[in-house]
């Protein structure tokens, strides 16, 4: 071997020497740093001199067992608290007929397992030089986590679920509750009185519906798999009904049934007919609407000149009016008119129309003529014991007498203040049936009869007081 290939043979070796001294993490050049730095304390922060500690075990890990095998240098371990750390889920994957294809939810979920974890501080001459933890026993294993994963087509799901849904709302209807039960949530089972006590339950149910399936919402026992659209006809508003899967009973529900139901348009009120209050005090009585005969409402003597009966709160009113009428000057205001019955209302009415008939008209013609000024039996406000014929004019005389026009004018400014409004205004006939009857006058409370004036009902044309009750449909 020639001296130059000697040498070239030395400085390769040298070179693999170095570069393991050097390069090479664990050598001994580097845990003799790492030694120096540590009993000197030349490190900035224990993560530098754990790591330190970290190169003196040869890269590994710190455990009580290879902390044991350091040097024997005076190097301390001392247990520093205890904490919990969590075991992750193993997870298990299967397969379910009944879920929709290409959905998957998990079963049960959401317990962690947990270890007891010591941590232990590492000392050097008194000063810390590393953290480590160490696995202690388990506390809490952990439930292992199923993922299922649906496999039923999405065509057979929705027709099954679509007969769900018209089960449960002929239920609903009939007021099977098991029946119904079987189909909703629990949540929605202890509204279901609720539901049911909807009077006009079946016009909200008399709605199509569209099941859509997406999925949504997933909580530990239930995961929603899409909607039921139900739609009203002659309604623009639609209501999104959840449907959930039981994961546990393996069932599909309906849920937020009762909310849905509400929000849908109501059944319109009827336009005409007999009608059906039990205080009937804001219906609507008209020619369009009557009162039953036996509808009869508590009253109690006016205590006014005039006298008649009333109910207690319009008593209370017209007496504010009659002292108000008085110190604007219509001294002599007294009842002529105030509740009347069914029978008499009858009386009155036949008497009108045998008058008419003495007038040479016929019978229907009588009848006709007498209903402009006088209402058939059931139709009239007065049976309600809230409306009163007023009069200021000397006794004898009728409603036409001119002595009466400072009472009507003063009723036609003021009435409204005391809760009253004059049912029949000037011009009212085409809309109402009933002639000008400024005298006329029915108690509906303040704040509805000053909203009425407010709208001008005396002067507009339609807006009477038969228009507003219905709007405001409290009957
Ligand atoms: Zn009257």
């Amino acid at each position: 071997m020639s001296k130059t290939n000697t040498y070239i043979l030395f400085s390769l070796l040298l070179a693999i020497l170095m570069t393991f001294l050097l390069e090479w993490p664990f050598s001994p050049l580097n845990k003799a740093i790492a030694w120096t730095a540590l009993k000197t304390g030349r490190y900035t922060t224990i993560e530098q001199s754990g790591n330190y500690v970290k190169t003196l075990l040869g890269g590994s890990d710190l455990t009580p067992e290879k902390i044991k095998t350091l040097p024997f240098f005076s190097i301390t371990d001392t247990t520093k608290e205890i904490t919990d750390t969590t075991i992750p889920f193993s997870v298990l994957t299967f397969e379910n007929t009944y879920f929709p294809k290409d959905f998957s939810y998990l079963f049960p979920s959401g317990q962690d397992g947990i270890y007891e974890t010591e941590a232990h501080t590492l000392l050097l001459d008194n000063r810390e030089v590393a953290n480590y933890l160490v696995k202690g026993k388990v506390l809490r294993e952990p439930i292992t986590q199923i993922v299922y994963n649906g496999s039923k087509e999405h065509t057979p799901l929705i027709k099954e679920l679509e007969t769900n849904w018209k089960t449960l709302a002929t239920a609903l209807t009939k007021k099977e509750k098991p029946t119904a039960e079987r189909h909703l949530t629990a949540a929605e089972y202890e509204l279901l009185s609720k539901t049911t006590a909807l009077s006009d339950l079946s016009y909200r149910l008399d709605a199509s519906i569209k099941i859509s399936l997406e999925p949504g919402l997933e909580t530990d026992i239930s995961v929603q798999v899409g909607t039921v659209e139900v739609k009203q006809k002659n309604c623009t508003v639609t209501a999104d009904i959840p449907i959930l899967f039981l994961k546990d009973q393996q069932l599909y529900v309906f849920d937020k049934v009762y909310t849905a139901l509400a929000s849908l348009c109501a059944k319109p009120k009827a336009t005409s007919g007999l009608l059906n209050c039990s205080n009937c005090w804001l219906a609507p009585v008209s020619k369009q609407f009557s009162l039953r005969s036996s509808y009869i409402p508590y009253v109690v003597s006016t205590g006014l000149n005039g006298g008649g009966y009333v109910t207690p709160d319009t008593k209370k009113a017209l007496a504010k009016l009659f002292t108000a009428a008085k110190e604007n000057g219509v001294t002599s205001i007294r009842v002529s008119s105030s509740y009347r019955s069914y029978k008499t209302q009858e009386s009155l009415f036949n008497s009108y129309v045998n008058n008419e008939k003495k007038n040479g008209l016929s019978t229907t013609q009588a009848i006709e003529k007498a209903n402009t000024y006088s209402a058939k039996p059931g139709y009239s406000e007065h049976q309600l014991g809230t409306t009163v014929d007023l009069m200021a004019c000397a006794y004898p005389c009728n409603f036409y007498d001119s002595a009466n026009t400072p009472l009507y004018n003063f009723l036609k400014k003021n009435a409204h203040l005391y809760g009253f409004v004059i049912s029949y205004p000037n011009g009212s006939q085409p809309y109402t049936g009933y002639v000008y009857e400024p005298w006329h006058v029915r108690y509906i409370g303040e704040t509805y009869a000053r909203e009425l004036y407010n709208r001008g009902y005396l002067t507009k044309k339609g807006f009477y007081l038969y228009q507003f009750l219905v709007e405001k449909g409290k009957y």
